[in-house]
Parts: C-alpha cells; sequence; structure tokens
C-alpha cells in the first residue's frame, strides 16, 4: 500500500496534515480479527468504533450484500420504495419501543441527530408555539455535523472553535452517579432546575442514555434517566433519545432505554445497524410526533438526502437485525460483561489509573493523564490487537462474538500498557 500517498494527501479522523501519526494499513477482516497488508492479524477491541457487533464478512451480512448488489447498489427513495428498506423498517419497529412507530432513514449517525433535532423544531412549529432550544447534557456527544455539535459537551474544543456559528443551548451538569452506585436523589437537581427554568423555550431534550461515549465513556444511573422522562412529561417536552452508540444491545439490553424501563418520544440509531459494513441510520419517532410534523406549515418533514434508504444498505441491516432477532448476543454480552468486571477493577493497582467502568460489552480505564498515542498504538499492534484510546481513555468495546480468551488477550494488552509510563504524556 502506497502509505506515503495516504500521509501526504488523505485525511483521517481528527488528524493533522502538517503531523499525522502513523496509519496501520488493513487488507482484509474476518470475524474478530483485522489483517494487516502482511497479514499480521489484530483482534479487533473496538468492533471499528462500535459497529461491527457480529465480526467482520459475517456470512450472513456479506450474502445479504451479494444478493442485493446483484439487484440494485442505489435507487432514489422519492417516490420510490423498495424491499430492503421495508424489510429493514419492520425489524426494527419489531426491536424497538412500541411507542416509535414512524422511521426516517438516514445516512450516518450525525445526520439521523440533525434528522431528530429537525423533528422536534417542525413539532413545535406545527403547534403554533416555535421554540429553538434544546436541553442536553454535559460530556454528552451527538456528532460532528452543526446541530449535533451543538448539542455536544461545549468544553470540548469544538464549541470554540465554531463560536458565533453554533446555535447556543442549554446544558445541565452530568449525572454523577454510576450505573453500579446507590442512586442519590441530588444528582437529577441541576437538570430538573434547568428544565423547570427555562422550559418555554425548549423544544427538547437529547441525550445519550445510560452510557454518555464519545465525551467521557461515563455510565450513569437508570434513575437519573427514569426522572428525565418523567420531568419530560410534566412540562410537556419531547424527550429524544441517541441510542447510536448504545443500541443493539452493546449495554447489555437491546436499547440502553430499557435499562430505565423508558421510551423516548424519538430515537437515533446508527453504528452498528449495519452490523458496521456501510454507513445507514435511522431516526425513529412516535405517531403523535410524526402526525404532528406533518400537520405544520409546511405539511411534510423537510429532509431527504440523495442516498436515503439506500437499498444495499437497507439490506445489510435487515440481516444483522435478523441476527439480532436470533438472540446470541445477550449470552455474548453478558459474557463479556463478567469478564470486565473480574477483571478491570484489578487494574486500579496501577498508579497510571484513575477509575474503571464497565457495563455490558464497554470496558473503560479512565486513566491520569493522557496517552501518548503513537507509542501505545504501537504496542497494541505489537500485542497483537487494535485498541485506539483517546485522550485518558483506554477502552474496549469488542465484536459480541469475540471468545473468552480473546477477551483475555485484549485485557492482557491493557495490563501492559498500563505498566509503562512511556504509554502516557506524563509531564
Ligand atoms: N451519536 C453518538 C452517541 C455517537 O457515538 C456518534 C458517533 N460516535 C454519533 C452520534 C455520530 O455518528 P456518525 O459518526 O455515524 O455520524
Amino acid at each position: 500500500m502506497d502509505l506515503a500517498f495516504d500521509r501526504q494527501h488523505i485525511w483521517h479522523p481528527y488528524t493533522s496534515i502538517l503531523a499525522p501519526l502513523p496509519c496501520y494499513p488493513v487488507n482484509r477482516a474476518q470475524g474478530v480479527y483485522l489483517y494487516l497488508d502482511d497479514e499480521t492479524p489484530l483482534i479487533d477491541g473496538m468492533s471499528s468504533w462500535w459497529a461491527a457487533i457480529h465480526g467482520y464478512n459475517h456470512p450472513e451480512l456479506t450474502q445479504a450484500a451479494h444478493q442485493q448488489l446483484d439487484k440494485m447498489a442505489h435507487v432514489m427513495f422519492g417516490g420510490i420504495t423498495h424491499q430492503p428498506a421495508i424489510e429493514v423498517c419492520q425489524r426494527l419497529l419489531a426491536l424497538t419501543p412500541k411507542n416509535l412507530q414512524h422511521i426516517f432513514l438516514a445516512d450516518s449517525g450525525s445526520v439521523a441527530v440533525e434528522v431528530s433535532l429537525k423533528m422536534a423544531l417542525q413539532y413545535w412549529q406545527a403547534k403554533g408555539e416555535p421554540r429553538a432550544k434544546f436541553l442536553t447534557l454535559r460530556h454528552g456527544y451527538h456528532g460532528d455535523t452543526f446541530a449535533a455539535m451543538s448539542v455536544t459537551d461545549p468544553d470540548n474544543s469544538m464549541h470554540r472553535l465554531y463560536k458565533g456559528f453554533l446555535p447556543e443551548h442549554i446544558f445541565a451538569d452530568s449525572p454523577q452517579i454510576g450505573f453500579w452506585q446507590h442512586w442519590q436523589e441530588h444528582d437529577i437537581d441541576n437538570f430538573r432546575t434547568q428544565l423547570a427554568e427555562h422550559h418555554l423555550q425548549i423544544a427538547a431534550v437529547i441525550l445519550e442514555p445510560i452510557v454518555q461515549g464519545a465525551g467521557g465513556m461515563r455510565m450513569y444511573h437508570p434513575e437519573f434517566l427514569r426522572q428525565v422522562r418523567s420531568l419530560c412529561d410534566e412540562y410537556g417536552i419531547l424527550l429524544i433519545l441517541d441510542e447510536i452508540a448504545t443500541g443493539f444491545g452493546r449495554t447489555g439490553k437491546l436499547f440502553a432505554c430499557q435499562h430505565a424501563g423508558i421510551e423516548p418520544d424519538i430515537m437515533c440509531v446508527g453504528k452498528a445497524l449495519t452490523g458496521g459494513y456501510m454507513t445507514l441510520a435511522a431516526t425513529l419517532t412516535s405517531k403523535q410526533v410524526a402526525e404532528t410534523v406533518c400537520r405544520g406549515e409546511a405539511q411534510c418533514f423537510m429532509h431527504g438526502p440523495t442516498f436515503m434508504g439506500n437499498p444495499l444498505a437497507c439490506a445489510v441491516a435487515a440481516a444483522s437485525l435478523a441476527l439480532i432477532e436470533q438472540g446470541d448476543w445477550q449470552t455474548q454480552v453478558a459474557r463479556i460483561e463478567t469478564q470486565f468486571a473480574a477483571r478491570l477493577p484489578n487494574f486500579q493497582a496501577y498508579p497510571i489509573v484513575k477509575e474503571t467502568r464497565w457495563l455490558g460489552a464497554i470496558g473503560v480505564i479512565e486513566t491520569h493523564h493522557p496517552v501518548n498515542m503513537e507509542v501505545i498504538q504501537a504496542l497494541f499492534v505489537s500485542l497483537g490487537v487494535w485498541i485506539r484510546p483517546f485522550g485518558h481513555l483506554i477502552y474496549l468495546m469488542p465484536p459480541y462474538i469475540c471468545t473468552a480468551e480473546q477477551i483475555d488477550t485484549l485485557l492482557h494488552a491493557v495490563e501492559i500498557a498500563l505498566q509503562d509510563q512511556h504509554n502516557f504524556q506524563i509531564t
């Protein structure tokens, strides 16, 4: 592979053109393994950013893609429909909370979030009471497009970078009580106060249920989410749940909102929807919200991207949802959680470790110092694993099909990394 060309000309996520870190050439992927150009196998601890839950090149998903490709890769969705879209939506409705009845197929997670916010805005316009603010949580993350960024944690640099261009929304303190801790009533105080103070301006609350992902890998108490739901009900405000990272079993429940036994008014899913094969996301909403939106001035919902409902992506997503329906994910995720629960607390013995936490197939080690990305990445690769930390967080989000031995190998590699301070930026 022409890595020099890549380095010179191609932008990778969140990287500099001036001083790019090395990129590892991956040639193929099979099961839980990524194979480098020289055929070195790496156990994937990331599921390609939390998406490849069934592993790579899964026979059923690959077959679904081939079959669909032979028929048509894409056709516009305006005025046309097709079986892959119908099937994926039927399967989605069967799996998601019962009140959600209408589906908008979006191109990516960020677009699904944009769509959810636009729905909330059109909902209030249609009610003749336009509202333009969203209430969300600190340490949240909802994507990299503008509206999604505007409801993402304000203290990360994105807000500073685009100040003046990003709409300003309302942020409540993020929950402090962890998933496994005893609930304390004061944890919801700030959220309740913000809602009480601004409720007449607020179109919707948007948050990541139970796990705040890219904004800090924080797992919070289900009671927080339960109370958010009842406060939204009390004030008649819509609740948007961003299940893009948490959906499809990652937290041990099919959707994280089930930990709290609640249903959202609008829900975003993405990432694992296609089993990590390609980009597809969806925004689901209740009958009441969908119908209200369409009674407004525009008489429709105002969004319709070129590749909406891409048949190839829908066909693979339908196959992925069929695998989820078979239910093996439940025992797989529970087993991974048991392994994390047994091993991660021991890592706290290393001085670099601030805290460890886990939920479902998510294991997190928060360190006192940020990682030295180039050094730690090379170490992980030399140990035969693909783990991509960020900042102070080393985390594991393996494919559900990982065996106990493969999870052990991932944990062992993390433990080795924690033992050497050269893997961290200690000043
Ligand atoms: N919401 C959440 C909770 C996410 O974790 C992400 C992606 N990490 C997004 C939205 C954005 O999804 P995408 O990268 O597909 O645009």
